[in-house]
């Protein structure tokens, strides 16, 4: 049976349906909210912003910190219906989802007021003449957060807690395969006091999002596919709305020989399966030295036998069905190319036995090349191909020969080799001897180069996404023109020339030759 696909109806529905994917039930409906709706959803959260920007950081802090009692009351409820709605195991909606966004409410309901601490700036001689300079951090106003399905908790609940605390208002456009996960999200918020319209949630498709677009919000945070993500760009572009695009991956992962392999392989198998490997920095491309390859591929295959794979609420499952068909027949495509081409399935490469479930079986290849889409294209699937490098500069060339650019990971025992060969990578995060899993820390920034996005979430250069940095210039010495204000004559030309010789190389000795000038210009009638 096909699910996450509306009945057939005659006129526009105005309801979503959210199904399990690994039974094809129905858990539940939601509203396909109309243009109409989202511009009112858009008006609240406007009415309500400023009184919310005036309240100070640890006022804000406090509401999140009520939102993440409730959350952690009410993990294990949380857990079941992400698992339900997306098909992944309860314990990965704990340890992927709950875990990071609980984290992330801490951290940023207490490390807010100072990232976003006012900074003062050296603005060199500038100020001797008692100037000074000053950037303040103002909240943006109503920002559009439109999100996948793939984490349809982690991925708009930190980008609300941070909006938030940047004195934001909030419409969230979940992704229509999962808008029950939003809504409770809504629910946790409202219960702990968020004053009405600052987190507003519009549920529905594709067309919602771009409504919101529409609605011309403050800014656009954007998840989901490198397609619709350049469709937002150009929909915002409209209105000169800026976006923040986190998009697709076909993130790689290299072995060098001196690597713990045992240790690689677990890595490679949990980074390229867990959430049924519908991760955006999931471990898409593998690459192991030659030398050591049959070792890796041995212990990659036994622990990828090992994994347990069933529905998302049964005892020790590790890999749960995928979350919606079209996904799943992305995959199974890009495992027939690859076969066709020559690739060599060393287990699963088929469809679970489950005829009601979306379940994909773990898979791992090998024999693959840069030819076949399995390489190229994000797969967003459970499988692993992994192929074999003589060189250092060969791995790092293979690695490098991708449209995308979101994760990478090198092994090696050598610290200083790792950090060495991910400086060389293009990826907005490397990492040595680890995968995936930073979007999980709150400190850290997230975001990728090339076709995986621009802009970043997390940490503080994702707060300073949601906030506009206002320069504050004073001069105190509100009694004195300045040397370059009018009147201009052959004098201040000399004074200029010499500005141009002195001033501008930033020395205050030089400088000093000009202080008979500056003060006969400064005191003296021009
Ligand atoms: P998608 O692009 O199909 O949809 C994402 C969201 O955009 C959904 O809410 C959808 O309803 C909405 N949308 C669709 N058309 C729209 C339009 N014209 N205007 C505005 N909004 C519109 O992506 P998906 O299938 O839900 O998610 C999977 C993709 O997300 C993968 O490519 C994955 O790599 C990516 N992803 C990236 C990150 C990251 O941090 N870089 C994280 C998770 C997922």
């Amino acid at each position: 049976m096909s699910t996450q696909t509306l009945p057939a109806q005659s006129k526009k529905p105005s309801e979503i349906i959210s199904y399990d994917p690994a039974t094809g039930e129905e858990i539940g409906r939601a509203p396909l909210s109309s243009p109409e709706n989202v511009k009112e959803a858009v008006g609240r959260a406007r009415a309500a912003q400023p009184a919310w920007a005036r309240l100070s950081f640890r006022e804000r802090g406090r509401v999140i910190l009520q939102a993440r009692k409730l959350m952690l009351a009410e993990r294990d409820e949380i857990a079941r219906l992400v698992s339900r709605e997306t098909g992944k195991p309860v314990a990965e909606a704990l340890s992927m989802e709950i875990v990071p966004v609980l984290d992330a409410m801490h951290y940023f309901a207490h490390a807010s007021a100072n990232l976003l601490r006012p900074q003062k700036i050296d603005i060199g001689q500038y100020g001797l003449m008692g100037r000074s300079s000053t950037i303040v951090f103002r909240p943006l106003g109503a920002i559009g957060i439109i999100s996948p399905w793939n984490f349809p908790l982690a991925t708009p609940a930190d980008e609300v807690v941070m909006a938030l605390m940047a004195g934001n208002a909030v419409v969230l456009k979940p992704s229509e395969l999962t808008p029950l996960i939003a809504l409770k999200l809504g629910d946790i918020f409202s219960r702990a006091g968020l004053p009405a319209g600052l987190l507003e949630i519009v549920t529905g498709d594709g067309s919602t999002g771009a409504s919101l677009i529409d609605a011309r919000v403050d800014k656009i945070m954007f998840t989901g596919s490198v397609a619709t993500g350049k469709r937002v760009a150009e929909a915002a572009a409209k209105y000169l709305t800026p976006v923040v695009l986190e998009l697709g991956g076909k993130d790689p992962m290299i072995i060098l020989e001196d690597a713990d392999i045992e240790n690689a392989a677990r890595g490679a198998v949990w980074g390229a399966f867990a959430n049924a490997g519908q991760a955006c920095a999931s471990v898409e491309r593998c690459y192991v030295q030659e030398s050591i390859a049959p070792e890796f591929i041995e212990q990659v295959v036994a622990e990828t036998r090992r994994l347990k794979q069933g529905q998302g609420n049964e005892d020790g499952v590790d890999i749960g069905s995928m979350s919606n068909e079209r996904q799943l027949q992305i995959v199974v495509d890009h495992v027939n190319d690859a076969e066709q081409r020559g690739a060599k399935v060393l287990t699963g490469g088929r469809r679970g036995a489950n005829p009601d479930g979306l379940f994909y079986e773990p898979t791992v290849l090998t024999n693959v090349d840069h030819n076949m889409t399995i390489m190229r294209d994000e797969t967003f699937g459970p499988v692993l191909p992994v192929m074999t490098f003589k060189t250092e500069d060969e791995a790092i060339k293979l690695a490098n020969d991708s449209v995308y650019g979101l994760t990478a990971s090198v092994w090696t025992k050598n610290i200083a080799r790792g950090q060495r060969i991910a400086e060389r990578i293009e990826a907005g995060t490397v990492m040595v001897n680890e995968v995936v899993y930073t979007h999980g820390i709150a400190q850290t920034p997230w975001g990728g180069v090339k076709d995986s996005g621009y802009g970043r979430t997390h940490g503080r250069m994702g707060l300073l996404e949601l906030v506009h940095p206002q320069h504050i210039h004073v001069n105190r010495f509100s009694f004195l023109p300045d040397l370059w204000w009018f009147r201009y004559s052959s004098q201040a030309s000399n004074l200029f020339g010499g500005l141009a010789a002195y001033f501008t190389t930033g020395s205050v000795v030089q400088t000093s030759r000009l202080l008979p000038q500056i003060i006969r210009r400064l005191f003296g009638r021009r």
